[in-house]
């Protein structure tokens, strides 16, 4: 199976060569040719017994190998075996509670305490493998500007991960302070954080205007460098995702909560469209997924768009309790549409100029035909927050100011359409990620910084802390430097 840009202005590749490289030199984002079927009376199999006996990393390794035909099956062992081990707080590595009615699937029991971790932790066993395979013999430097979680899970994926660097920029001012602490403090002899004066698009610009500059390019290979992305245009960090959406069907099956071959909805709080987006793959392989619900805070561009088929950026920039999810331009939306258009890769350029030029783009038909199996809606902050507590409240069960989007948005689809199939949301972080937030949610009072949350919390509620974000204020901070967003591409070259 190859993988081609979804802007249609680059060769096919093989799937080691996509993980490489990141993003298409065409700008696209590398997607499947062909979308493999694995359930199903015209699937290809899949050994649903194996999952039963072990656990996710049968999941895993059947997802992945479905998708990435040039890896083989002792190489993909390797790959989950060295990724889902006791980093993970649980041996069911991403269980699923019934609690408010719905299913939460919890994807943060990893060492950062966010979903992120699911694909980052098996991505540089990947990228190692691929770097192999195509005989490639730089070193990699992964760049990655983060909103806060992917930075630090991809810190803690490369830290010390021979030939590689890892090069992580954030806005200085606009992550949690639990988040900024975890990646300033992280250790490893190949690591390096950089504070942006600006927001994440700032950020998230400088390193894409890198990627695309190929003078520098040729001047980093000339020292033996090549560059990759550890964010979710890479395709190595979207289908290890897939495999967490097949898992908890069959866990849910196994369990006896829902019939064999039932079908289910998912419900995904959604920024970059990468979560949801690997729900639909789910679905594609032959998991049953009746609708999916894209879940949205204040900045409701997705809303909107599979609403109306218009996508549109001009508008505010909210600042709310679900930072994770205020994105106005979510990459992997074009992955989808390409899909859908059937891999026009021109209409998928000339949308993506429209949105360069214009801050728009109409998808027309597209979007009335196709995106129907789609629900979407969003939660304004205090009704989320309201649903939280009284999740909390009621069930005594803690999601986080994310997850609390996408319950409260599921909450109203249910009622508004009567649509009762069961229904599985996806838990994107730990409730300690978001400390204050959540303690201000659960009417706890204020505090003078967000480590005094997590301890309120604690106290209040009694759930335990992940070990990931313990005496996080007490470690040493080996990365304090902020810099202008003019100057990223000379720490870039200091770093190397
Ligand atoms: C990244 C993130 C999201 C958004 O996921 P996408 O794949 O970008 O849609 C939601 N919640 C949390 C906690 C996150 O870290």
């Amino acid at each position: 199976m190859k993988y081609v840009s979804t802007r249609g202005g680059a060769g096919a590749v093989s799937a080691a060569e996509a993980i490489v490289a990141g993003l298409a030199p065409d700008r696209g984002l590398y997607v499947p040719e062909t979308l493999p079927k694995l359930f199903g009376e015209d699937g290809d199999g899949f050994d649903m017994a194996a999952v039963t006996q072990r656990g996710y990393y049968s999941a895993a390794e059947q997802t992945l190998l479905a998708y990435f035909k040039d890896f083989s099956r002792s190489e993909i062992e390797t790959c989950a075996a060295g990724a889902y081990d006791e980093k993970f707080d649980t041996p069911e590595i991403a269980p699923v509670t019934k609690a408010g009615g719905a299913y939460f699937l919890e994807l943060w029991h990893g060492s950062t305490a966010a979903f992120k971790d699911m694909a980052l932790s098996i991505l540089p066993y990947l990228l190692k493998l691929a770097v192999h395979k195509i005989r490639e013999d730089k070193k990699i430097v992964i760049l990655t500007a983060t909103s806060g979680d992917t930075g630090k899970a991809a810190l803690a994926g490369f830290a010390d991960v021979p030939g590689t660097e890892i090069i992580v920029f954030y806005p200085s001012d606009g992550v949690s302070a639990v988040q900024k602490r975890q990646m300033i403090t992280q250790v490893g002899a190949n690591v390096h954080v950089f504070g942006i004066r600006g927001n994440f698009d700032d950020a998230q610009t400088g390193v894409k205007s890198i990627f695309s500059d190929r003078h520098f390019a040729e001047e980093l290979a000339a020292h033996d460098v090549r560059l990759s992305s550890a964010n979710s245009i890479n395709i190595g960090r979207l289908i290890p995702q897939v495999a967490y959406y097949v898992n908890s069907w069959i866990r849910l099956m196994v369990a006896g909560e829902i019939a064999k071959g039932e079908s289910i909805n998912v419900c995904v709080p959604t920024g970059n469209f990468g979560n949801i987006l690997a729900a639909w793959y789910a679905k594609q392989l032959g998991v049953p997924i009746a609708r999916l619900l894209c879940a949205s805070n204040e900045n409701k561009v997705l809303t909107d768009f599979i609403r109306t088929g218009v996508y549109d950026t001009k508008r505010e920039f909210v600042l709310t309790s679900s930072p994770s999810m205020d994105i106005l331009v979510s990459s992997n939306l074009e992955r989808l549409l390409w899909h859908l258009s059937g891999g026009d890769g021109e209409r998928i350029l000339d949308m993506m100029r429209s949105l360069d030029t214009e801050g728009s783009f109409d998808a027309g038909d597209l979007a009335h035909s196709s995106l129907s199996e789609f629900h979407a809606g969003h939660a304004p902050m205090l009704r989320s927050h309201a649903e939280l507590a009284r999740l909390w409240n009621e069930e005594r069960y803690l999601i986080d100011t994310h997850t609390a989007v996408a319950y409260t948005v599921w909450k109203d689809y249910a009622e508004e359409t009567g649509d009762h199939t069961k229904t599985l949301i996806a838990s994107t972080a730990s409730p300690y990620k978001f400390a204050g937030s959540v303690a201000i949610s659960l009417g706890l009072g204020r505090e003078e910084n967000e480590f005094a949350y997590i301890e309120k919390i604690r106290e209040h509620t009694g759930v335990p802390v992940p070990y990931g974000l313990m005496n996080l204020d007490k470690k040493p901070v080996l990365h304090g430097e902020v810099i202008f967003k003019s100057d990223i591409k000379n720490a870039v070259k200091r770093s190397v």
